[in-house]
């Protein structure tokens, strides 16, 4: 794959990531890595089970909380291992408190936002897995930024542990895991299923890795390699429109693997791994929303286990002529498909009033903070 435009943008990022020297912390390590960590400070395997558990179980957010530990280890951890570098600056809420945004300083003074969902039946984290975005989507504020740079597992661990902590002091449990925030995760394979796997441990926050959501703009060969991952993760396809000529306008990933490659890869995802896709399709009036492109959609997506979620636009400043379409030309799309056999949803993302879009947050932050980024 060493002519992968996409393996070049991640080994890029992980060079500069190394280069910046991210420090590794506690939530960046497995519980076999903790293991030899802590063997290498003769501390019995046992020590890591239990910091698992207050880590992850109780969501300490220090080591002097876990009293089950000699103080002088608790000391040192403190100073070699911290929990994690991620700095909480600021918190929104909006839609009555249903969504919160929160945002994080990273070590080298980057910002990262994690944004909370609460629904009924469940509460959802849309988690970042990098700086920006070299993706470029056209309809996307991240993909304006560039990118600057992979994040650690460690860094998207302490986002979902910090929104795991937030959670539980509003009475509810985080239920599921988008990796649906700034970044494509496939850029980031390995950090992210490390990430994953780290809150699957059972001595740990034993995170179903069904209910884990990877969402990627489409870079084929991970998806084959996704297949066949033993943690059983899902995933979501940022479609967005139905044909190449359309979908190079709005993803330019797909001048390198065309619509059809990308749904070919889901149907061999879905023969080896018998689970449903999602496809996340960001309608757009007058460009991707018309009667003919809904039975196009249709028609690829025939016979595929999948589930087609239309989002209607948050309109951002990536492209000012983009806007939501109507509501009746909304439901009219998504009907089109759903009655040609396509199960099909209308989800509006959460939080229009307070720069919801993708990357948006950041953006905001930074021009009133004056603080450098992307
Ligand atoms: S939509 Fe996703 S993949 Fe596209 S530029 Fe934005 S963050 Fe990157």
């Amino acid at each position: 794959m060493s002519d992968d435009t996409s393996t070049i943008n991640q080994e890029q990022a992980s060079q500069l990531q190394v280069r910046r020297g991210a420090p590794q912390t506690f939530y960046d390590l497995t519980l076999d890595e903790l293991t030899e960590r802590l063997a290498e400070l003769r501390q019995p395997a046992y020590r890591a089970r239990q910091m698992y558990h207050w880590a992850y179980q109780q969501l300490v957010s220090d080591y002097a909380e876990m009293n089950v530990l000699p103080k002088s280890l608790r000391a040192d951890l403190a100073e070699s291992l911290p929990l994690t570098h991620l700095e909480p600056v600021q918190e929104i809420q909006t839609d009555d408190g249903e969504t919160i945004k929160l945002l994080f300083r990273t070590h080298d003074g980057n910002h990262i936002e994690t944004v909370l969902m609460f629904y009924p039946d469940r509460v959802t984290v849309c988690v970042s897995c990098q700086i920006g975005c070299a993706v470029g989507c056209s309809f996307c504020a991240t993909g304006m930024m560039g990118l600057t740079r992979n994040l650690t597992a460690g860094e998207m661990v302490g986002q979902v542990v910090a929104a795991a902590r937030r959670t539980r002091g509003l009475d509810r449990q985080l239920s599921n895991i988008v990796m649906m925030g700034m970044g494509e995760p496939f850029q980031n394979y390995e950090a992210t299923m490390k990430m994953a796997r780290i809150l699957n441990d059972p001595e740990g926050m034993k995170f179903g890795a069904r209910r884990i959501t990877v969402s990627t703009s489409g870079l084929v060969p991970f998806i084959d390699k996704l297949a066949d991952d033993p943690l059983q993760v899902k995933l979501a396809i940022s479609l967005h429109a139905p044909n190449d000529r359309l979908r190079d306008t709005l993803v330019p990933l797909n001048r390198r693997w065309k619509v059809r490659e990308l749904v070919d890869a889901c149907r061999r995802y879905v023969d080896t791994t018998g689970r449903r896709v999602s496809f996340e399709y960001c309608l757009i009036k007058d460009v991707n929303d018309s009667d003919e492109t809904a039975r196009e959609l249709a028609r690829l997506l025939r016979g595929l286990l999948c589930h087609v979620n239309i989002i209607p636009l948050n309109p951002t400043p990536a492209e000012p002529s983009y806007e939501r379409p109507s509501e009746a030309r909304i439901h009219r799309f998504a009907q089109i498909v759903d009655t040609a056999g396509i199960p099909t949803s209308v989800r509006y993302s959460r939080g229009v009033d307070i720069a919801a879009a993708c990357g948006q947050l950041r953006i905001e932050h930074e021009n009133a903070a004056g603080v450098g980024g992307a």
